[in-house]
């Protein structure tokens, strides 16, 4: 049974270039780059290439790329580290109410630190209040984070228009961008934000690396602290098989990105197509302004965990909600912040492509949950009254 792998937010399968990359490194770049030696500074070199990849991915500076082990450290060092940077007794911080679990949590943490945290909504269609946010600037702020383009449900956040308005008022902006790269082109200046986070492993580089894009003027106390690396900005002997692979995959992903934007939006095209045609099934999420490749689709009455895990019997890798969050009981905060109704709040189901995609693939998924629907409902028939 040949596998179908659509939970491409969850994690993505490095790419061929990446794998010849993080393997070399790991047969003869193994030195540590601190050290003043041949291999040594071989290694360096090899940090020095990478990074170069990651900042033009982002046309950010060189000296801007802070390489980290995931997006929730990144997150955790950019709303950590600006808020500890204010010196002040009660910092302010805003989020929007469908930020990743890495911000959300980080906001209860912060908050049982005696940070302010105002969490701002979204509407129906799971886009951010912008007139909201602004009159929550009134208010002195000092950081704002916000998600770019939703890991559930795609829908893409007016980050460019909020970070105007946030950083017009004197607050600090830090752009969660790990669901839009290669997809949606990504410029720093153009976005205007100080801090950015990207995960490796959302974009066909291995797990364990990530990425805090830190403006060269940002305040920003460190988190991580030791030895000096990265700038002084986060301290450890740097994953050089990681920050190699990442490197790779950034200059890929840079590269080609309105060929995959359009066939990233055939499938999606194709998935609501033949999902929402499913009785009683409902898209969660705008129908316009998201991120392609990304599809949400509620199936009333029953559980979107119990399609998943039919759906995998034949072969067919998906996610209800987050995967960060399948293991956990309770609804999505995401589907809840926009309001949708409660019969199809458990029975999200989250379908999300990578370039390798097939039109072909997504058919014969489709064919398998439209199965997996009309199965459950039989067990339960009071399900699609
Ligand atoms: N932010 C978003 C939008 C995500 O989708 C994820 C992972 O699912 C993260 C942050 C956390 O990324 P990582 O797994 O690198 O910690």
């Amino acid at each position: 049974m040949a596998m179908i792998y659509l939970d491409n937010n969850a994690t993505t399968r490095p790419l061929p270039a990446v794998r010849d990359a993080v393997m070399e490194v790991l047969g003869d770049g193994f030195a540590n780059p601190s050290s003043i030696h041949g291999p040594g500074e071989s290694a360096k070199g090899l940090i020095t290439e990478a990074r170069a990849g990651v900042a033009s991915l982002l046309g950010a500076r060189e000296t801007e790329i802070v390489f980290t082990s995931c997006a929730t450290e990144s997150i955790n060092a950019a709303l950590r580290g600006a808020v500890a940077a204010t010196g002040k007794e009660r910092p302010r911080v805003l989020i929007t109410a469908v930020e990743h679990e890495a911000v959300h949590d980080i906001g209860q943490w912060l908050e049982a630190e005696g940070v302010e945290v105002v969490v701002i909504p979204v509407d129906g269609g799971g886009v951010l209040d912008l007139v909201r946010l602004e009159q929550e600037l009134r208010i002195e702020t000092d950081v704002v984070s916000l998600i770019y383009a939703n890991n559930e449900t795609g829908v893409i956040t007016p980050v460019e228009e909020a970070t105007r308005i946030a950083r017009a008022r004197g607050a600090m902006v830090h752009v969660d961008a790990v669901q839009v790269v290669g997809k949606i082109p990504l410029d720093v200046a153009a976005l205007g934000c100080d801090m950015l986070s990207l995960s490796g492993h959302k974009f066909h580089a291995p797990k364990g690396i990530g990425v805090l894009y830190l403006r060269r003027d940002a305040r920003f106390r460190p988190f991580v602290v030791g030895a000096g690396q990265e700038g002084g900005r986060r301290g450890g002997t740097e994953n050089v098989p990681g920050i190699v692979g990442i490197g790779a995959a950034a200059v890929h992903m840079a590269a080609g990105i309105p060929e995959r934007r359009d066939h990233l939006g055939r499938l999606s095209g194709r998935l609501e197509e033949r999902l929402l045609s499913i009785p009683d099934s409902r898209l969660n999420g705008l129908p316009a302004g998201r991120v392609p490749g990304t599809v949400n689709v509620s199936f009333r009455g029953i559980e979107g965990s119990a399609v998943v895990l039919t759906a995998a019997r034949a072969g067919v890798c998906l996610s209800a909600g987050s995967a960060c969050s399948a293991a956990q009981y309770g609804g999505s905060h995401v589907l809840e912040a926009m309001g949708v109704p409660f019969e199809y709040l458990h029975g999200a189901v989250r379908f999300s492509c990578c370039e390798t995609t097939s039109l072909a693939e997504v058919e014969e998924a489709c064919g398998v949950v439209e199965t997996a629907v009309a199965y459950l409902r039989s067990m339960d028939p009071s399900a699609a009254k």
